[in-house]
């Protein structure tokens, strides 16, 4: 009995993590024809790590051909995951990627694009006024129009992840955190519960990921901060004008005199008469404690934007706030990466704000390193020791 319930403690791989990007790797993982557990920290589905919520943007619109390449990947992936989990999550509305016409950026996306041969038009500022009229443009701010593009249900989403990895005979234990592991040949992985053990194991854990990099002696520079996802009100009678002739995602990363920032919107879909416009920054948080800093600053500077640039919305506050994690980086890239001393622990983590549509190449290349495959996608800008001199990792 004892040697019985020891062995099925024992799996191929464990993935400690179930946000996106630990989902996709223990689905990945699982039809590669692993025996893999997915062990979570809270019970499921929760709102405290970085995946919740209804809405993330996917885009093929990057300015690093290799992001580009993923989603290449990326989008059928998605595709065949709706058809297996018999769910629709995908809206395809298209992406505005809104920059200085003409800038360096601007080029660095089309020529990306172009490298994979993906389907896009460059609109002067003109160009962007006639074809999409909700939006306000600025002297000398065009852009990249990516029709492929759209917006995912996030909750949707994570949740055929899961499902899918458990009808594939995968294994979830929620509200367990993980406590400790133990590298080795087997390592040992001890929860608030039990210990498991794996032949190989994958970290995936979002904002809480430093704690286990430094366990295992890697030092990385993740920076949680919090993201106040942000709701307008749409006047109706403005939005029948201009935003009922077709609101799509948009990114805009523009200079002003406050200086440089970034802000993304998303059209209505999750509140009746609610646009999501919000800041891509904020302030630093330990991820325990995320609600206890004031970030009121992060209101005023997007209703700044939504007045100047997006005026069907009422801006003089926002309608509805909630709260996400972003985990990032120096370069904004994340860490995909097997661990230096021990080749069988993987790291995936900091994902800087943009890895949910990333998600099934994630998944993939997780499995790849695992399995000691050569991987699809150029990994050296996702490498754990990019900041550090290798003897200091
Ligand atoms: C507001 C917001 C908007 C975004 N918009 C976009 C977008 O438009 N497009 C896009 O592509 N991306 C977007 N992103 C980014 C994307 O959502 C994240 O990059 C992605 O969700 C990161 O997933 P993750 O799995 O790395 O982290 P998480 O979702 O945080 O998952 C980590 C998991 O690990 C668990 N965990 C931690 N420690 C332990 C432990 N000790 N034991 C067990 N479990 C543990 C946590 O509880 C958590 O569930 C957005 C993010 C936010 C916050």
């Amino acid at each position: 009995m004892a040697s019985q319930a020891a062995k099925s403690l024992n799996y191929d791989v464990i993935v400690i993590g179930a946000g996106i990007e630990g989902s996709s790797s223990a689905y990945s993982l699982a039809k590669s024809g692993q025996k893999v557990l997915l062990i979570e920290q809270f019970p499921l589905p929760h709102g405290r790590g970085s995946s919740h919520g209804h809405s993330r943007i996917t885009r093929y619109a990057y300015e690093d051909d290799f992001y580009v390449r993923m989603m290449v990947d990326a989008f059928p992936l998605w595709a065949e995951l709706q058809k297996e989990a018999g769910v629709e999550f995908f809206v395809p509305c298209g992406v505005l990627d809104i920059r200085a016409a003409g800038s360096a950026s601007e080029q660095r996306v089309v020529s990306a694009l172009r490298t994979h041969n993906i389907p896009h038009e460059v609109l002067n500022s003109s160009e962007l006024k006639a074809r999409f009229p909700a939006v306000t443009t600025t002297d000398g701010y065009g852009a990249v129009w990516d029709p492929s593009g759209g917006l995912l249900r996030a909750d949707k989403c994570l949740a055929a992840y899961q499902t899918v990895f458990k009808q594939l005979g995968g294994v979830i234990r929620e509200a367990e955190p993980v406590t400790s592991l133990t590298p080795g040949d087997l390592v040992s992985v001890v929860t608030s519960r039990s210990v498991y053990r794996a032949h190989k194991v994958v970290i995936a854990t979002g904002p809480w990921t430093d704690r286990f990099a430094s366990a295992l002696n890697v030092n990385l520079p993740l920076r949680p901060i919090r993201i106040s996802v942000l709701y307008w009100k749409a006047d109706p009678e403005r939005l029948k004008e201009h935003g009922a002739k077709y609101l799509p995602c948009i990114l805009d990363s523009r200079d002003t005199r406050e200086g440089h920032f970034h802000v993304y919107g998303l059209p209505i879909d999750e509140y009746p008469g609610l646009v999501k416009v919000a800041l891509h920054d904020g302030p630093d948080i330990n991820p325990d404690h995320r609600d206890a800093t004031d970030s009121a600053w992060i209101d005023h500077v997007v209703a700044k934007y939504v007045s100047e640039l997006l005026p069907f919305l009422d801006s003089k506050q926002p309608a509805l706030r909630e709260h996400c994690i972003y985990t990032n980086t120096p370069d904004k890239h994340p860490f995909i990466d097997r661990h230096p001393q021990y080749p069988n622990v993987v790291i995936c983590a900091g994902f800087s704000g943009h890895g949910f549509k990333l998600a099934p190449a994630v998944g993939k290349a997780v499995t790849e390193l695992i399995s000691g495959k050569t991987p699809s996608y150029n990994m050296a800008p996702f490498r754990l020791d990019r900041f550090s001199p290798k003897s200091n990792l």
